[in-house]
């Protein structure tokens, strides 16, 4: 169990060492992204669920193309309950759009699923989620990828390389590069079986490569914005071409 909960006004200084994990918040029954997405509003699989606003689960069709997987909701996130609608997530779509992505075949989440922040005063700091975070809450990730056939998985920052990757992904060298997936996957078993009906059965997921490249937000951060974003869309047209078989 979790010590008592501190309050929301007290920063999350205090570390877990271990959580309890999402696993048995998954219903056996999920069969569809939306019943996932339900179950998700009742996690208790770490400790993060207990100052943030709420779940913030992945968005899209489950039909898309490609997935995009980020680090955790942000403030603005966390507050509406959708990935990347906060500035990170702006940033992201105008630079689908110029690596000429379409928009409608994109689904989005995030390794972490809530947000992780330090109280200071009224504001609301972003904190890297540890270790612990990422693996309690993979196996929504997993269940995610279970009920959706990308094409093209797009890896954003160093926090969903770790998650899918394992720790030794460094994007800085891979990046933009297409990997086979899910064998570059720390545990490519995870990954392979998809749901083919309403009764249980699975089939070998349909081959898919892989992209990494950096978050949004580490754009918005760098000292020469222009040059960083110039990268992410470099990043992202190899996926564009990649889809368009060029
Ligand atoms: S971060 Fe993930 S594992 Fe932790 S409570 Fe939220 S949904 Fe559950």
């Amino acid at each position: 169990m979790f010590p008592p909960a501190p309050g929301r006004t007290v920063a999350m200084a205090e570390q877990t060492e271990t959580a309890p994990g999402a696993q048995k918040f998954i219903p056996p029954r999920a069969d569809t992204l939306d019943d996932l997405r339900a179950a998700a509003a009742g996690c208790r699989g770490c400790e993060l669920y207990r100052d943030a606003s709420q779940t913030v689960f992945g968005r899209g069709d489950a039909g898309a193309r490609v997935v995009f997987v980020g680090e955790q909701p942000g403030d603005m996130e966390d507050q509406k309950g959708l990935p990347f609608v906060g500035p990170a997530g702006r940033l992201l779509r105008r630079a689908v759009d110029d690596a000429r992505l379409d928009p409608g075949h994109i689904y989005l989440t995030n390794a972490v699923k809530h947000f992780r922040f330090e109280q200071r005063g009224k504001r609301r700091i972003h904190q890297t989620p540890d270790r612990v975070h990422i693996t309690a809450c993979r196996p929504w990730l997993v269940a995610e990828f279970a009920r959706l056939r990308p094409e093209i998985v797009v890896v954003l920052g160093a926090t969903a390389a770790k998650a899918l990757l394992g720790p030794t992904f460094r994007v800085t060298r891979q990046r933009g590069e297409l990997l086979p997936w899910p064998d570059s996957a720390q545990h490519p078993e995870d990954f392979r079986r998809v749901p083919v009906d309403a009764e249980g059965a699975v089939a070998d997921a349909p081959p898919a490569r892989l992209l990494a490249t950096i978050h949004p937000s580490a754009v918005l951060r760098a000292d020469d914005q222009d040059k960083a974003y110039e990268g992410l869309v470099a990043d992202l047209t190899v996926a564009a071409r990649a889809l368009a078989g060029r």
